[in-house]
């Protein structure tokens, strides 16, 4: 993994690229690397080409492209990291790009390449597909949580629906006390080949068994909670740990959480997307907490020191020097978000906004006209001004 060459450098792409970019820098790549085309160094041709695939596998679903913005290829195992607020969760939350590993198994490309070598890729992917074990289906959820508790990383309770394992029949479909019988019409490979004389040859074509519909298997007694189908609809309630320093749009990724596979293959992954809700004070960039904060010409004047609140609740005391302008900018150092995969925290930056007073007391006006006298000014007219 460490080694593996960029997704984008790989396609030749830029990082903005579009859908359409990355469609027909593939196509090109995969065309120029195809095994078949290469015949002389076969197996150079065939790492390329698998490191294509996997580029454009990634890139081209928008939550795998987004995952690999924001994590690269080692995915956001960060979370989980030792000292982390949830290290020992043995993972919980890590990702690792997935769909890939070998030729059998392009996925959604296999329209693609049916396009380009006339089908024999697709052949292939489909049945492979459709006997091995399939990874379940992934489930995406979006959440809402606050500023604070982006900065604080919280835990939510979510309820997701999903397939779930009959607990009767344990996933067989079949009656409890009856068995699955492999099905006789296509011996058991859930497909069967039909061979036909056409104009152009011979052509096979491999259809699913209509008798098993893929499965390969027949249930004589259906199980009576699941009709057979070996699963549940269920609604469990799903605890969701956010990390602190999550920032809006950022996923968290539960391994496992969705969808159950099929013939054994492993379970579906459960992508949650993080939606931060604006809050009244403070905004974030990058890593860093930025606000404002009012003060009175006095303050500004003569320097203060200010009590200004932080996001986890806290109150950092900060003296600002006499003199200090409308605008400008003070670090509150370490005080900012947190990284989500390193230790760095970001500084807190406030910028103090002069307010001119409105009302005035006589005395403060008073006051205030003496000043303006002892700087050379023009008193403040009561009549109201151009602006007033
Ligand atoms: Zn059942
Ligand atoms: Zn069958």
């Amino acid at each position: 993994m460490a080694n593996k060459r960029d997704y984008y450098e790989v396609l030749g792409v830029s990082k903005n690229a579009s859908d359409d970019e990355l469609k027909k820098a593939y196509r090109k790549l995969a065309k120029k690397y195809h095994p078949d085309a290469n015949p002389d160094n076969k197996a150079e041709a065939e790492a390329k080409f698998k490191e294509v695939n996997e580029a454009y596998e990634n890139l081209s679903d928008p939550q795998k492209r987004r995952m690999y913005d924001q994590f690269g290829h080692d995915g956001p195992q960060g979370f989980g990291g030792a000292g982390g607020p949830f290290g020992g969760q043995g993972g919980y939350y890590s990702y690792s790009s997935s769909g890939f590993d070998g030729f059998g198994d392009f996925g959604d490309l296999g329209d693609i390449f049916s396009s380009f070598f006339g089908g024999g890729f697709g052949g292939r992917t489909s049945s492979k597909r459709q006997n091995g074990p399939r990874k379940g289906a992934d489930l995406n959820l979006g959440i809402d949580i606050t500023f604070e508790q982006s900065f604080l990383g919280v835990e939510k309770e979510v309820i997701i629906t999903r397939d779930e394992t009959c607990t009767i029949c344990h996933g067989s479909g079949a009656k409890p006390g009856t068995s699955v019988t492999k099905c006789s019409v296509c011996n058991g490979t859930g497909q069967v080949t039909q061979v036909q004389n056409t104009i152009l040859g011979q052509m096979q074509t491999r259809r699913t068994c209509s008798n098993c519909h893929g499965t390969g298997e027949v249930i004589k007694e259906p199980c009576e909670i699941c009709h057979g189908k070996g699963t549940v609809r269920k609604q469990p309630k799903i605890k969701i740990k956010i990390p602190a320093g999550i920032d809006d749009n950022q996923t968290v990724v539960l391994r496992g959480e969705g969808e159950p596979g099929e013939k054994g293959g492993e379970k579906g992954d459960l992508y949650i997307t993080v939606k931060i809700k604006k809050h009244p004070i403070y905004t974030r960039k990058g890593n860093q907490v930025l606000c404002e904060v009012p003060i009175t010409i006095t303050q500004a004047t003569l320097g203060a020191e200010l009590e200004i609140p932080m996001v986890d609740g806290s109150k950092e005391t900060y003296k600002i020097p006499d003199g200090t302008q409308t605008g400008t900018k003070f670090t509150i150092r370490n005080k900012g978000f947190k990284s989500v995969n390193s230790n760095n925290v970001g500084d807190f930056i406030f910028t103090v906004i002069v307010q001119t007073p409105k009302r005035l007391t006589k005395e403060q006006r008073d006051l205030l006209t003496q000043l303006a006298k002892t700087m050379n000014e023009q008193p403040p007219v009561k009549k109201r001004g151009l602006f007033g």
